[in-house]
């Protein structure tokens, strides 16, 4: 069978942002003194968690049902989900008066899961990995025809997601780096497409939990691999690449300068300092670039970037996290 190379390009990223204009915010970028001060170069925070519903994937949801033809929309959309691209598509699908079935499995936190039954979308909960859950979604695709727009691994889901990339480089544009949190690579993906379209030179690093980092274990194999799923503070970072991924694995594989991996302390001490030095609550797949500067694991100079990719984080963790109790129950 002929493989067909498939990518996105900072062509598909500016027609992704007209697309969204005026569904999703743009958020603001800051600069961290207490991160700035420590590094001993400027630290820029991007605020992406501010977004509507809490995190970034509002962008690649609201531009891949927006490219949906009128008939397409008709059948509804179909997702397996960590959670915040449930909650995403949720929202999009419901700007558009469309039917969404969110499929989960059961390391889901309640707080996600609320919410998007919040949105009006109809919640399956199957199994204990993001691939059990694909299962309930590849039956729906099969027998109710809904159309299945995936978290991470789709064209106009990756686009949307670099949009975050065309504003870190008008808000920054001498960026040296940019830390982005990885799982399926979508974030990561369309990012770095957009930051290495208009400034080749800038670094773009992924980051990611050392308990079941799929993308890590694939780019290391070469191709797409299994991986455990754990729990995590990071959450939203867990689940596999898919073993037939055809688009995030080889755009990290060409475009991403380093992969970190960091411990579930790091990932605690990154939502800690965010809270008490920048008085932001991140959940803990939005931290992890903190927690890279802070555990000295990213090796950059010059200005840099991180991104807060979301905070739909329980509360009472929240909490615990930032009284330094032990958080061994979410890890044991
Ligand atoms: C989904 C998600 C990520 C990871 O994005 P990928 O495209 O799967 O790599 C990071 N942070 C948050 C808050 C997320 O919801």
């Amino acid at each position: 069978m002929p493989v067909i190379e498939m990518t996105v390009e900072l062509q598909h990223i500016r027609a992704a942002r007209e697309r969204i204009t005026g569904k999703v915010e743009r958020t603001p970028a800051v600069v961290s003194q207490s991160l700035s001060d420590r590094a001993g170069h400027p630290v820029h925070l991007k605020l992406e968690h501010h977004q509507t519903t809490g995190a970034f994937k509002l962008r690649g949801a609201s531009n891949a049902i927006a490219a949906l033809s009128p008939q397409e929309k008709s059948r509804g959309v179909v997702a397996a989900s960590t959670g915040n691209h449930g909650r995403a598509l949720s929202h999009a699908a419901k700007l558009e008066g469309m039917r969404a079935v969110i499929c989960m499995s059961r390391l889901v936190p309640q707080n996600k899961l609320d919410a998007i039954r919040r949105l009006g979308a109809d919640v399956r909960i199957v199994g204990n990995s993001q691939d059990d859950a694909q299962q309930e979604v590849d039956r729906l695709v099969a027998e109710e025809g809904l159309i299945m727009l995936p978290p991470f691994d789709h064209p106009d889901i990756v686009a949307g997601q670099g949009t975050l990339g065309l504003e870190i480089m008008e808000q920054v544009p001498d960026a040296a780096a940019v830390l982005v949190p990885l799982s399926g690579g979508g974030l990561a993906s369309g990012v770095a497409a957009a930051v290495k379209g208009l400034s080749p030179s800038t670094k773009v690093i992924g980051i990611s939990m050392a308990r079941g980092a799929a993308m890590k274990a694939s780019l290391d194999a070469g191709r797409p691999v299994p991986v455990e799923e754990l729990p995590t503070l990071a959450d939203s970072l867990g689940g596999g690449i898919g073993l037939d991924n055809r688009l995030t694995f080889a755009m990290c594989r060409d475009l991403l300068d380093d992969v970190i991996l960091l411990d579930e302390d790091e990932i605690a001490a990154g939502i800690r300092h965010a809270y008490e030095q920048e008085r932001e609550i991140i959940e803990g797949a939005g931290a992890v670039g903190i927690g890279a500067l802070l555990a000295g694991k990213a090796s950059v100079s010059g200005p840099t970037v991180l991104v807060l990719s979301g905070r739909n984080i329980d509360m009472g963790l929240h909490r615990r996290i930032v009284c330094g109790e032990a958080i061994t129950e979410r890890v044991a």
